[in-house]
């Protein structure tokens, strides 16, 4: 019995420096980082990493997982711990991101370290109406590469002042994923200018004011704007229909996320295909597993323009 005991206490000894080792593993990763960097989605998120790549002790997470919908997100206790925690913490802002405005508030969060996209905006004048009738920001400011850059020299910025140490390797960083934004946004230009319609149809969801703005587009969709609580009305799908017939459009576009079953519904009806376009809300989990970029779904909706204009 005895020698049971003696077997038992040395077994719970083991157990106990085994686990020590693995938490203080966890605790000295975690404490050993510098920068930590909170965002709420993946656009957000993806800026941040390209910015701080190959730079040791950076922290980047996305709070929204992947495959959620970023628009009926709730924050957990430990969200909102990993905030709190944050000496960057980077959020949209506006009708969406109330939940937000709660926790910086309740955290007393300096502003310093916090940046809000719409923030970035604030003195451009584009407002939109909702449903109501309201004047509102539209969120989606991210849909524009031009607004992209403005937003990546943000983060840069903010990230130097925190980090002065790697300052130079962060410029570095942005300088590269700049070229890269405004190689795409040619792209887009050179479709553009060679179309053959200038309209696109959703049969989805709509969060690219900003994009059809930027290059001129038209557009047409049996939605009224983004919020995944907005109703179809049946005389708003047969006008789609109508405009898709009258434009003899090749595709049909949905988000990532969608159903797909009304954009179905009107592609068999007009005779076209379906196809994503990607609003970057979120990405799925298997593309974030394969580290799906941001600059990798742009590219794919260069190829879905190219097919939807030409
Ligand atoms: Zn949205």
């Amino acid at each position: 019995m005895k020698r049971f005991f003696l077997s038992f206490a040395v077994f719970v000894c083991f157990l106990l420096f085994i686990l020590g080792c693995s938490f203080n593993k966890g605790k000295d990763s975690y404490s050993n980082c510098r920068v930590k960097i909170v965002t709420t989605m993946f656009p957000h998120y993806d800026f941040a990493r390209q910015i701080t790549k190959n730079v040791d002790g950076v922290r980047v997470k996305m709070l929204i997982p992947p495959g959620v919908d970023a628009h009926s997100f709730e924050p957990s206790a430990g969200d909102i711990r990993e905030v709190k925690d944050a000496d960057l913490f980077i959020y949209t802002g506006g009708e969406n991101d109330v939940w937000v405005d709660k926790i910086l508030k309740s955290l007393k969060k300096s502003s310093g370290s916090c940046l809000s996209f719409l923030d970035i905006f604030k003195d451009d004048g584009d407002v939109v109406l909702n449903s109501s009738g309201c004047k509102f920001k539209d969120e989606h400011v991210w849909t524009s590469l031009p607004n992209c850059v403005k937003i990546v020299k943000c983060i840069a910025n903010k990230i130097c002042e925190i980090d002065k140490e790697n300052g130079t390797k962060y410029n570095e960083n942005m300088g590269i994923y700049l070229k890269e934004l405004n190689r795409l946004n040619n792209s887009f230009k050179d479709v553009v200018a060679n179309r053959k319609r200038d309209i696109l149809v959703f049969a989805d969801r709509f969060p690219f004011l900003y994009f059809v703005n930027c290059y001129g587009l038209k557009y047409i969709t049996p939605y009224s704007g983004c919020s995944s609580n907005t109703d179809v009305g049946s005389l708003d799908v047969s006008n789609v229909v109508k405009v898709a017939k009258r434009e003899n459009v090749p595709l049909i576009l949905k988000l990532e996320q969608s159903s797909g079953a009304l954009s179905k519904t009107i592609a068999d009806e007009v005779g076209a295909k379906v196809k994503v376009f990607y609003s970057c809300h979120n990405c799925s989990k298997e593309d974030f597993k394969n580290g799906k970029t941001f600059l990798n779904f742009i590219e794919e909706n260069v190829k879905t323009l190219k097919e939807a204009l030409c």
